[in-house]
């Protein structure tokens, strides 16, 4: 029942203070001209463009949970990542470059990431969070945890800011969980709509730690994320990707996480899940088709696996979702779900409609013989 299990929920306001500017110039001594010249052939220096991750939209899922709340959620604030914790995924090099830039206002990267000059102070939080819910649910003091933060992590790999995304948070929370806890197996579930190519870099030659990610096909962005895609050296075989046609939506995933993500959860017995949780693949996103329903059953799903597997251990952090509306209110359906309401069984948009119709309409043909 909705309210019997306790979940936690991290939102932090430090996340705020990335606030990166579409404008911002390069790097003094960096070759500005053809960097630039492809970004204004992307339409991207132009005054209109804006910077889709904005503050916004996490400040929307904390609004819609502060004025309607879900039973059973508890909100706290997070916690700073520290060196030791984010070196064990990132090289000290990419370290080192980027807190060189601490304060600045720069691009990183022509591939959509800019920095502001409290990003770091962000990111630090943002991926210290994950490892603060892994450490709340083993201490078992929640059921669950849902981090709602930002920067989103999934496209940053070892040596690179890509998407968005500065440190890669779920990676630095699955390599805490293994070295802090006595744990071997986690799984990470990535259901954002696009590839988590920076999570399957990190542990692509890692058996330990098992990588599922359903994504809209390439050449989607980030263009990775094929079927062949399995993992590398001794890690052959724990990279499962799922590459969808744009307009898969909820029976889709839901039938992939049903015949795929399930059946390999059994074979790799996980003792931690972590899901990279992007609201981006809802059809108000234009990356696939998925509605709120589609978010209820695949957590129903997740938490299951978790029961089954992990001691109920399950921690999600928010990855993309751009409409501030739609991401808080699927955040909240996945919360609900977390917090024990059955999740629900998701279904073709319309048909009952239709069925309900047709009884209507063939009942007056009925009369007239
Ligand atoms: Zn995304």
């Amino acid at each position: 029942m909705l309210g019997d299990r306790d979940v936690l929920v991290i939102y932090d306001e430090r996340v705020l203070l990335h606030r990166p500017q579409a404008q911002e110039p390069f790097l003094p001594g960096r070759m500005d001209n053809r960097v630039r010249g492809i970004l204004e052939g992307l339409g991207m220096t132009e005054a209109k463009w804006s910077y889709p991750e904005h503050p916004g939209r996490v400040t929307a899922v904390h609004d819609l949970l502060q004025s309607n709340p879900v039973p059973g959620v508890h909100i706290t604030a997070g916690k700073a990542a520290t060196m030791e914790q984010l070196q064990r995924v990132h090289t000290l090099s990419y370290l080192e470059h980027l807190y060189d830039l601490e304060g600045k206002q720069a691009w990183l990267d022509v591939d959509t990431t800019a920095i502001s000059a409290g990003s770091l102070d962000a990111a630090e939080v943002a991926a210290g969070s994950v490892i603060a819910a892994v450490d709340a649910v083993f201490e078992k003091k929640f059921h669950s945890a849902f981090v709602v933060s930002r920067p989103p992590g999934h496209h940053a790999n070892a040596v690179r800011a890509r998407g968005f995304c500065l440190f890669n948070n779920i990676a630095v929370a699955a390599a805490h969980a293994q070295a802090h806890w006595d744990i071997e197996r986690v799984l990470i579930v990535d259901w954002d709509a696009h590839h988590g190519n920076g999570t399957q870099d990190i542990f692509a030659a890692d058996p330990s730690v098992m990588f599922f990610d359903t994504h809209r096909a390439a050449p989607f962005y980030p263009g990775t994320g094929h079927l062949e895609e399995i993992g590398e050296g001794l890690g052959e075989g724990t990279t499962i990707n799922v590459p969808l046609p744009g307009d898969a939506g909820d029976r889709a995933i839901v039938t992939a996480f049903e015949n795929i993500l399930v059946p390999a959860a059994e074979w790799f017995e996980p003792e931690l899940i972590l899901v990279s949780a992007g609201m981006d693949a809802h059809m108000s996103e234009l990356c696939l088709t998925m509605t709120d329903d589609g978010y209820s059953a695949l957590t129903g799903i997740v938490q299951r696996l978790a029961d089954t597997y992990c001691n109920g251990r399950l921690v999600m952090a928010l990855e993309g979702g751009y409409n501030p509306e739609t991401l808080a209110r699927c955040t909240r359906r996945v919360l609900e779900v977390l917090a024990g309401a059955d999740p629900v069984e998701p279904r073709e948009p319309g048909m009952a409609e239709v069925a309900a119709m047709t009884d209507f309409h063939i009942s007056a043909f009925a009369d007239m013989e």
